[in-house]
């Protein structure tokens, strides 16, 4: 008889869970998996997929305003968002269906219910126990919202998917990837938008210029942002919220909503009794190969707090799953992860920023462009489209390649490839453009932003 009930028992089916579970059992692992909400985990309900279909919807309204300058006439238009809702849920539960698919064909048993940890070989799942050789925590992350009067009152991004209907006024508090998403969705689907951010720019991380100038967009298409401005506390006035900003304004909204950031999920399922250390923010602390202080535990993911992106989670299930299963010692390789923010426009980003490079690497040449992409020559919009690329003066490598404009993921993407294999500048300029797009841009850079001039924008 097998020593354990599994090879690998993992907590949580989403992205990082499914992938390490599924290549484990293809690789000839008995393995099991637990999942207490929903198949596909946070970007396939509440994360990437949805926002993506809120984020198609909500360019609609300038597209058929740009249709006009194209000799179109597009007739009354109505926005329905329970119809909106109701197809996205359709397609969720489509990719529920797939999941349970990939785990089903690759073997993977499922148990559905919250699993804990019991000891380093067993896990509880409904009061059940299970054993295993390894234990992989893939819980990911929660939303996170301060503790202020009248917090009950907000939402986050969970329950933004699912309103009723479309708030006629919304305020949305946060700086990072959600928060400058959802000011777009709300804001192209027809609310009048508010965002909040506590600090005095938005996006921080980002490169400065692509912060500057995702702000100015943004005000183009009349999302009220305001900097250093927080919410104090929350009211709530029959249907209406009130919000008291800590300056004192106060504000009116139907939906307040919290991006403030995601907590790791890795609270009340026994970790700590079972010697799985947490670092300060509740992170599982684990080593170069995911393993925890428990030896027989490993972990990846959200709940890891490196890189919150699908892609890495999936990328560091492929790697676990080699590392115990098919004899591998490798390790992730985070070094130049490309990522895209679905706002509006889409910024794209690999690499370092401006500043990150100028002071890893001393002397840096910048080439950057702004222009009004091709489309709007005969639209009348004044969306502008903003590339830059950051070059290491003695080696000639780009190090920082930073976009926003339309489909910027898309481009960066692309780019993202010449990164990883070390694209010097002079390759970028020996590559032929594809003409006429926007991302041609990219390989006929050839003026430099003069130092003097960066340091006039500075002062
Ligand atoms: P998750 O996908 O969160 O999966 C964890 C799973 O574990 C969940 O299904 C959960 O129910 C389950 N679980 C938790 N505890 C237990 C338990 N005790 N027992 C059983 N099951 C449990 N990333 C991108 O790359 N691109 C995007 O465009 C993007 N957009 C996003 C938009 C939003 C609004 C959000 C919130 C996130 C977005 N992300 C995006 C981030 C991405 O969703 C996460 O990085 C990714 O889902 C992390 O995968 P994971 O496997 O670590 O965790
Ligand atoms: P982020 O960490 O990106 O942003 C959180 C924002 O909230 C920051 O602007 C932060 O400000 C602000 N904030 C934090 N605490 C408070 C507070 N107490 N009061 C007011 N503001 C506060 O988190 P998100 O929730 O936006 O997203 C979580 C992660 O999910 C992202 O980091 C990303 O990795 C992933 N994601 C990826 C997407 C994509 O790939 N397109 C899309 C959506 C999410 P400050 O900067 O000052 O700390």
């Amino acid at each position: 008889m097998a020593e354990y009930d599994y090879d690998l028992f993992t907590i949580g089916a989403g992205s990082g869970g499914v992938r390490a579970a599924r290549i484990s059992a293809t690789y000839g692992a008995k393995v099991g998996i637990a999942e207490d909400r929903y198949l596909g985990g946070t970007c396939v309900n509440v994360g990437c997929v949805p926002k993506k279909l809120l984020v198609y919807a909500s360019h609609f309204a300038e597209e058929f305003e740009d249709a006009a300058g194209f000799g179109w006439t597009v007739g009354k238009r109505r926005f329905d968002w329970p119809t909106l809702i109701a197809n996205k849920n359709k397609e969720i539960e489509r990719l529920n269906g797939i999941y349970e698919r990939l785990l089903g064909n690759a073997g993977v048993e499922l148990h559905e219910g919250k699993a804990s940890v019991v000891d380093a070989h067993t896990v509880s799942v409904n009061g059940k126990e299970l054993t295993a050789k390894y234990i992989l925590v893939a819980t990911g992350g929660w939303p996170v919202v301060p503790d202020i009067p009248g917090k009950e009152h907000a939402i986050t991004s969970n329950e933004a998917f699912f309103l009723d209907d479309l708030p006629k006024r919304v305020i949305v508090v946060g700086g990072g990837y959600i928060a400058v998403e959802f000011a777009g969705i709300f804001n192209g689907l027809g609310s009048q938008v508010t965002q909040l951010y506590r600090g005095p720019h938005f996006l921080r991380g980002f490169d400065d210029d692509v912060r500057t100038f995702l702000a100015d967009e943004m005000r183009k298409k009349k999302v009220d942002l305001r900097f250093n401005a927080n919410i104090a506390r929350i009211e709530k006035r029959g249907d209406v919220l009130l919000a008291e900003l800590e300056d004192g304004t106060e504000m009116e909204a139907d939906v307040i909503m919290y991006a403030t950031g995601r907590a790791p999920n890795a609270n009340g399922i026994g970790l700590e009794e079972a010697g799985v250390e947490l670092n300060r923010k509740g992170a599982i602390v684990v080593d170069d190969h995911f393993k925890t202080s428990v030896d027989s535990v490993y972990a990846i993911g959200d709940v890891i707090d490196r890189i919150a992106l699908t892609p890495v989670a999936i990328a560091e299930g492929m790697v676990l799953a080699d590392n115990l299963f098919r004899g591998g010692s490798g390790t992730m390789d985070y070094a130049d992860v490309p990522t895209a923010v679905f706002s509006q426009p889409n910024i794209g980003t690999c690499g370092l920023t401006e500043a990150q490079a100028r002071e890893t690497y001393g002397a840096v040449d910048v080439y950057a462009s702004s222009f009004t992409p091709m489309k709007h020559a005969l639209t009348g919009n004044d969306e502008k489209t903003f590339m830059k690329l950051i070059v290491d003066r003695a080696s000639d490598r780009v190090v920082g390649f930073h976009m926003v404009g339309p489909d910027a993921g898309e481009t960066t993407q692309g780019v993202g490839i010449a990164f990883k294999c070390g694209a010097t500048k002079a390759q970028f300029d020996a590559t032929v453009g594809i003409h006429p797009t926007a991302a041609e841009e990219f390989v006929t850079m050839r003026e430099k932003v003069p130092d003097d001039a960066k340091k006039v924008a500075a002062d």
